[in-house]
């Protein structure tokens, strides 16, 4: 494993710590955590789609928060989608939704994330928005899923995501293709064991291209969510040797990450989205952001210390 592996599984393992969680929420204005979120409320990042859009960026929402672990609180987390989608529709701003099952109560029990996400999808469907299932860690995959596909008999303006570290994506690729099932693919950002993903960052990469490159050969509508150049500039080699129509594939992006490359992409006519998360549930998301990219973390302690 390289230092940058070792550092990035070091971020992860102590965000699980109540300490370093006090430090970070004390700490959220200079360690910059701000950055990366639209804002806490829904107005907040309904600006801040607006704003994207008017810059010819597409979004998607994610009201930020993970693993609740009792059934009202994974209600409240359902009725906050639901709010998000009307007003999605009520400001005619072109985005549509990110959601993480945990969230919605997949650890309380299956029937009871089925059920709210039965309410989130019939809001989705009034307007005939899209709604993408994030994926979370590899425990995880299985349950999302069998949710997915369950959703889908129902409507299917549903997709989800899957991640290039985990072995098994391949054959998961393979099945959602022969289903129709529109994927996002991303490198991951959980921290995994070697028994189940790729501990070097070599291999995660490659199987990024791979997978990214079956989808488009097989024609298969696909998200590319990532920032990494070398990446990005070989999906625009594709493209152009292939002559790919650009309504195949659309590049992803998180918000606050290479925001100027976000917009020179859109205006070389590529479809481009980015995922806006809001809200006060942030230390999660936020930890991951900073284990991606550990040298943040050298930059973010220096500001501390000048302080
Ligand atoms: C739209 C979107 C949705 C996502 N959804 C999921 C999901 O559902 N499940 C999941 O497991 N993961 C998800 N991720 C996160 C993903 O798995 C990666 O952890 C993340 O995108 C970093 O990988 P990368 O592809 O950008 O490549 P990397 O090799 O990690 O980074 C490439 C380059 O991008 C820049 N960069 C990357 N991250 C940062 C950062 N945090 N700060 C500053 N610069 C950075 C740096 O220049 C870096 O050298 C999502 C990512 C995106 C963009």
């Amino acid at each position: 494993m390289d230092s940058t592996q070792f550092l990035r599984q070091l971020i992860l393992r102590l965000a699980g710590s109540p300490s370093v969680s006090r430090f970070v929420h004390k700490h959220d204005k200079t360690l910059g955590a701000r950055r990366f979120f639209a804002g806490v409320t829904l107005e907040d990042a309904i600006a801040a789609i607006r704003q994207l859009n008017g810059q010819g960026i597409l979004a998607t929402l994610d009201h930020l928060g993970e693993s609740v672990t009792n059934a009202k609180d994974a209600e409240v987390q359902a009725n906050a989608y639901i709010e998000v989608l009307h007003a999605i529709a009520d400001a005619k701003v072109d985005a549509n939704v990110s959601i993480k099952l945990t969230q919605m109560g997949l650890d309380v029990g299956r029937e009871e994330c089925l059920g709210n996400m039965r309410r989130i999808v019939a809001a989705a469907k009034e307007s005939q928005n899209f709604v993408r299932i994030d994926m979370e860690d590899s425990q995880h995959v299985d349950a999302t899923l069998d949710v997915v596909y369950t959703l889908r008999r129902d409507y299917d303006k549903i997709g989800t995501v899957l991640q290039s570290y985990l072995y098994r994506t391949k054959n998961d690729l393979d099945r959602l293709i022969g289903d129709g099932v529109t994927v996002r693919i991303v490198k991951g950002a959980y921290l995994e064991p070697e028994s189940v993903a790729f501990p070097q960052k070599a291999d995660v990469d490659r199987s990024y291209l791979e997978l990214v490159d079956t989808c488009l050969k097989r024609g298969h509508y696909v998200a590319i969510a990532t920032h990494d150049e070398a990446i990005i500039q070989q999906v625009d080699a594709w493209v152009k040797e292939r002559k790919l129509p650009r309504e195949r594939f659309e590049f992803q992006m998180l918000y606050g990450i290479r925001s100027a490359r976000q917009r020179e992409l859109a205006a070389a006519g590529y479809r481009v989205r980015c995922y806006v998360p809001y809200g006060t549930d942030w230390y999660a998301y936020f930890m991951r952001r900073l284990a991606e990219r550990p040298a943040n973390l050298g930059f973010m302690l220096r500001s501390l210390w000048r302080k």
